[in-house]
């Protein structure tokens, strides 16, 4: 068994790209501090466990895909902590437009020396290279298909919070699993924390049993949400499709709405790690519903990330 000095070693050069980066240990221990994060926020409104020695440390923000809530929470994370952040954006007004990759991008940017760097890209063998071979520490911010590690440890640390367990509860992905990272992650990170997933999927939307083994799939919509304690409802990933989804079809079957949520109990939670598409996937009703915990989520990010920063960057 690692020791904390020896796991805190171990993140410095290794940062995070999987959640198969991390062992059980480490996952409790960035809970535990994302809680403690938490109450010093609520009660006094700043992180008082706030370590001195990250004051002068710089992280790099590179996103090379759009996002809100992840570079926003990064960014708030930092602030709390006393970390400066710098964000590069890769749009138009960079020299991405001028024909420069991603990687020669990354090794300038290393070149300028962050102390980190958080990275949101596409699949691209240039970014994947830099994570194993960068002298910084590199945090994945979403990376592909499969790679959004933060995303489900807010996602797991919500449902412990609002449930008050992980093990043994059981999650249900809706939607379009198949092109989404943040069900990839989370599945793996549940499973190893001892939750029971399945899927309510179109076959369009279905993952590879290669990546997902025999899980269950709910053919209705109306079984899946009688049999879990977690409704994860999951944006139509447009952007990564080669043909048109049938939408129509998407929309009768599986959107969560006031009346297919009927059989969900009253003690279950629906979740959604954003974008909502209102009307697509999820109606204004579940946006409002008691047992809905988006912005909760959203909330724990700034924690659960602060954390991680902790943990990568701190002296502890
Ligand atoms: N924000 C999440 C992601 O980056 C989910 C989504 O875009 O639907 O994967």
């Amino acid at each position: 068994m690692l020791n904390t000095a020896a796991i805190v070693a171990l993140m410095k050069n290794s940062g995070l790209f999987s959640v198969t980066d991390l062992n059980i240990q480490t996952i409790g221990q960035l809970f535990s501090l994302a809680s403690q994060f938490k109450h010093s926020f609520v009660r006094h409104k700043q992180f008082l466990r706030r370590n001195e020695s990250l004051s002068y440390k710089s992280v790099a923000l590179v996103f090379f895909e759009s996002s809100t809530r992840t570079r926003f929470s990064f960014e708030m994370a930092c602030n709390r902590l006393g970390i400066r952040p710098v964000t590069f954006i890769a749009n138009s007004t960079t020299s991405i437009k001028k024909g420069e990759t991603a990687l020669d991008t990354l090794l300038n940017l290393h070149a300028v020396q962050p102390d980190a760097f958080i990275i949101r890209s596409d699949e691209d063998e240039g970014v994947r290279e830099f994570f194993k071979t960068s002298q910084k520490p590199c945090i994945s911010a979403g990376y592909g298909k499969f790679h959004h590690p933060t995303q489900a440890l807010l996602d797991a640390f919500t449902i412990k919070e609002r449930l008050g367990e992980i093990k043994g509860k059981k999650i249900v992905f809706i939607g379009d699993v198949r092109h989404s990272r943040v069900a990839h992650s989370n599945k793996s990170l549940l499973l190893a924390l001892g939750a029971e997933v399945a899927i309510c999927s179109p076959k369009d939307f279905m993952p590879s049993p290669s990546e997902w083994g025999e899980v269950e799939n709910f053919e209705q919509l109306t079984s899946a949400l009688d049999w879990c304690d977690v409704a994860m409802s999951l944006r139509v990933q447009k952007e990564r499709h080669s043909t048109k989804a049938d939408l129509s079809n998407f929309i009768q079957n599986y959107q969560l709405n006031k009346k297919s949520i009927g059989s969900l109990s009253d003690k279950a939670i629906i979740m959604h790690p954003g974008p909502f598409v209102v009307d697509e996937e999820i109606t204004r009703d579940i946006v409002k519903d008691s047992r809905t915990v988006i912005h909760q989520q959203v909330e724990n990010g700034v924690y659960v990330r602060a954390a991680l920063l902790q943990k990568v960057l701190g002296d502890r």
